[in-house]
């Protein structure tokens, strides 16, 4: 009797997760300098640190694995992904119900296939409640009054930003991703119930980098890597100004890119219902 379509299927799985697993027990024996000979061998870039370079062999070979064998290595696809990185009104101590403002509000749409940016979006918010920015404020996101007092309200921008999403996307589908949870759980999420805008449906499930990072890369130990540490150990250079909103998103972008180079499956990894 023939096998099924489904059987051989199975069998190929099978196949093919025996063969990765295969491949992640010789890439643990591996010397480092084997590791980098062998990523130049695949043409993939040597930049980084050691655990970065070992999980990149084996994500590159884990992709080359699924493609050779016609498996999907993930059910979730894209086609974009749109950085976001607000920057938001705040004291040096924020008191624990600090009403962060946005004032800032950058996003950067990635072509999940080819890695381009093909889209900016990017614009300065007017806050209300604080219109007075605390020079703490200025001097860490490099936003200075007056950009903000000409600026529109956070409300006005939204809206442009759904706006753009339409004109950018059409049918296409896409995830949010933020460096942290705070972007969505604390800066969105007080703007909306101040403007009294629901929340919107693409903050439900989105994907905070540090998390995808930190599982990928395998870092040790339980705290989340900074910016800086994720480009740090990909040993791709700092662009821009720390904390100024674009520059940021520009950052996370790139290190987003590398991540999917390194064959990382990015999917959504936060859902807002777990923080309320
Ligand atoms: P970031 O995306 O890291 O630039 O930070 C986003 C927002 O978090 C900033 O615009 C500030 O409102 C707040 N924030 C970040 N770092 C600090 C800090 N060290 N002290 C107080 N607020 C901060
Ligand atoms: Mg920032």
């Amino acid at each position: 009797m023939e096998p099924t379509t489904s059987q051989n299927d199975d069998d190929q799985l099978a196949n093919s997760k025996r063969t990765l697993s295969r491949i992640n027990g010789l890439v643990n024996e591996m010397t480092m300098q084997q590791i980098i000979d062998k990523l130049k061998q695949l043409d993939v870039s040597t930049n980084g640190e050691d655990n970065v370079l070992k999980q990149r062999l084996k994500g590159v070979m884990r992709e080359k694995v699924y493609k050779n064998s016609n498996i999907k290595s993930s059910k979730f696809s894209t086609d974009y992904y749109c950085v976001i990185d607000f920057e938001a009104t705040c004291e040096e101590v924020n008191p624990r119900k600090y009403k962060h403002e946005i004032i800032e509000f950058p996003a950067l749409m990635v072509n999940a296939r080819t890695l381009a940016v093909e889209s900016q979006f990017h614009f300065y918010c007017r806050p209300v409640m604080n219109p007075k920015l605390s020079s703490f404020c200025t001097k860490l996101t490099g936003i200075d009054q007056k950009t903000i007092d000409s600026a529109d309200a956070f409300k006005v921008v939204f809206q442009n930003f759904q706006k753009w999403l339409e004109d950018v996307l059409g049918e296409s589908t896409f995830v949010v991703v933020t460096d942290g949870p705070f972007d969505i759980t604390r800066f969105l999420t007080i703007q909306c119930k101040v403007d009294k805008i629901p929340m919107p449906y693409w903050a439900s499930n989105w994907t905070n980098l540090k998390r995808t990072f930190k599982a990928f890369y395998k870092l040790s130990g339980q705290r989340f890597p900074t910016l800086q540490d994720m480009l740090g150990a990909l040993k791709i250079p700092h662009d821009g100004r720390l904390h100024s909103g674009i520059d940021d998103a520009k950052n996370i972008a790139k290190i987003l890119c590398q991540l999917i180079r390194d064959g990382c499956q990015v999917k959504p990894n936060e859902i807002l219902a777990n923080y309320s």
